[in-house]
């Protein structure tokens, strides 16, 4: 090796230790005194991949941006996203896979404060504005506007107002967690996700509004009371406390797999008289990112693996039954 060639190999070497980032450490001064107890130890953060499309890629695409990549901030994980990610991947000494999930994440973000002004700083005023409805715009400038936003979503989540986006806040906005005791259980998790409109609890029982929809249903779990059933056809007219696994999996299966879904029962309606929603142990959907199931589709394909994945132990949709060919059932 000539020494210019070293040289020029030092220099790539020292370039890439410039854009290596460490991962951001979370801070228990972010935790208010209305948060539970303690941060979960491990942070659970979506999964996105090629086809992906939602609030979050806007935010991973910007977040790649601030790391120096070269990429489209359209909200489509195209070709182009993955192929960001995979080289952030490499630079950082991740797996390079080009999927960003709890790996890659901690990675991505960076803390934010005011005066600050950068693509990072964009990735938290999109999610504020677009996926929380805050009135801001999204400038790339962290200004006073944007600080009283940030410290107004703090308090909602149960974080220190401070204003400065660590770690704790970055999991806030992007896996739409709450630090808040009580509500940082799952039911709480799932009510937020339909608060923020990225999955829908119906609120009546196909027509009826019997306080058995899933809506009431999972505000009752959240408030530690059982959840009621129907009244007519084969419901059995009693209560039921939902079971932690379903909860859990409904979740999940936003906020670590990023399905948008509309749930049109859980212990409410009429089922066959031994199912498993009487128990409190299965749900149905409807829709799937915003379009209705009709037939078999990579959708509810997909769907259908992420409850089987997270432990449902019955699973029917298009793609197994001819009785779900507009609707998916997944019990535990
Ligand atoms: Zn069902």
């Amino acid at each position: 090796m000539t020494p210019v060639r070293l040289l020029a190999a030092t220099l790539v070497m020292a370039s890439c230790t410039v854009g290596e980032s460490t991962p951001l450490e979370g801070d228990p001064a972010e935790l208010s005194p209305n948060a539970a107890a303690a941060p979960p130890a491990t942070l659970v953060w979506p999964v996105l991949r090629q086809g992906a499309s939602n609030r979050s890629v806007v935010a991973a695409q910007y977040l790649l941006r601030d790391a120096g990549q070269t990429l489209a901030v359209d909200g489509s994980f195209s070709a182009g996203t993955a192929t960001a990610a995979r080289s952030f991947q490499g630079q950082s000494g991740l797996a390079v896979d080009g999927v960003i999930g709890s790996g890659t994440w901690p990675r991505l973000v960076v803390e934010l404060r005011q005066g600050d002004e950068s693509a990072a700083v964009s990735a938290a005023q999109d999610l504020l504005k677009n996926r929380y409805g805050k009135s801001l715009d999204v400038t790339g400038v962290f200004g006073t506007t944007t600080a009283t936003r940030v410290k107004a979503f703090q308090t909602e989540k149960c974080l220190a107002p401070t204003g400065v986006v660590g770690l704790y806040t970055w999991h806030a906005l992007i896996a739409e967690a709450s630090y808040c005791a009580g509500s940082g259980s799952d039911a709480g998790t799932i009510l937020a996700s339909h608060q923020a409109r990225t999955l829908t609890l119906w609120d009546q029982t196909f027509g009826r509004f019997d306080g058995a929809d899933p809506l009431s249903n999972v505000r009752d779990a959240a408030a530690g009371r059982p959840a009621k059933t129907s009244c007519y056809g084969n419901a059995p007219c009693t209560s039921v406390t939902l079971s932690p696994r379903l909860l859990a999996g409904m979740a999940q299966l936003r906020t670590r797999y990023g399905f948008r879904y509309f749930v049109t029962s859980i212990a409410g309606a009429t089922h066959s008289s031994t199912s498993l929603h009487y128990a409190g142990r299965a749900f149905d959907i409807d829709e799937i990112n915003g379009a209705k199931i009709v037939g078999d589709s990579t959708a509810s394909r997909q769907f259908m693996a992420a409850c089987t994945a997270l432990g449902a132990i019955e699973v029917l949709g298009p793609s197994n039954d001819s009785g779900h060919q507009d609707h998916i059932h997944c019990g535990w």
